[in-house]
């Protein structure tokens, strides 16, 4: 194989290394990127909270409602059980009653209020529960085809490494940091030359020069100076 041969080869190792790299890259994202996971877990973390408050707040309605209720009882009884006697008093205790009962009905639209929040939210939370197992699966299902997607991509990534380490030891030092330096400018550094056209720039390659290339010097297109490839 020519020089610029064993350099055409080196780059389609190097390309198929950096696709496989940026392929790793990719995975390593999936498996590690568990932001919509995280988020629906905090979500529903806080509708859970949400929920505990409002139960706590109609339980407390529910007290003071039965409290009120109990109140009416007691003047009730003390009302029609027959026990007082006082005109002036049983005014004052049907005015307490009235009072109360008026308290009451507002209470039970407070309570009313309160039932049909909690039931709102646990509605939410079911929503969010049922979200948040969605995502759960979905992420073990990336994770089963992704670690051993990893794995076989990091195989790769150390065959096409041993195979260009050992390409490289074969070629002169001189061309080889000819080669870096082109590929850090231009990207790709060895070019075919078709029909007497680089086919990096596409403008015609003087026939003397390519002549020299495919006699097996390592030569420059004279316009983009990336590498000459004759096969
Ligand atoms: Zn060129």
């Amino acid at each position: 194989m020519s020089l610029a041969g064993q350099l055409y080869r080196l780059q389609q190792l190097d390309l198929e290394l950096q696709k496989k790299q940026q392929e790793l890259t990719e995975v390593e994202n999936q498996l590690s990127d568990n932001k919509a996971l995280v988020a629906a877990e905090s979500g529903l973390a806080s509708q859970t909270e949400q929920l505990q408050d409002a139960r706590k707040r109609q339980k407390s309605s529910e007290w003071e409602l039965e409290d009120l209720q109990e109140k009416i009882r007691q003047i009730d009884g003390k009302l029609y059980g027959g026990k007082t006697k006082d005109p002036k008093e049983l005014v004052n205790l049907e005015k307490e009653a009235k009072g109360l009962k008026s308290q009451t009905r507002t209470k039970e639209d407070a309570l009313l209020g309160l039932m049909s929040q909690v039931e709102e939210i646990e509605a939410g939370a079911r929503t969010a529960r049922g979200e948040l197992e969605r995502l759960k699966k979905e992420w073990e299902q990336t994770q089963e085809i992704a670690r051993p997607r990893k794995n076989e991509i990091e195989i790769a990534i150390a065959e096409l490494k041993r195979e260009r380490n050992g390409l490289a030891g074969q070629i002169d030092s001189q061309a080889l940091s000819t080669y870096e330096r082109i590929r850090l400018t231009t990207g790709q550094a060895v070019v075919k030359v078709e029909k007497g056209r680089c086919l990096g720039c596409h403008i015609t390659v003087p026939t003397s020069q390519w002549q020299k290339a495919r006699a097996g010097d390592l030569i420059q297109c004279n316009n983009c100076s990336r590498l000459l490839y004759l096969e």
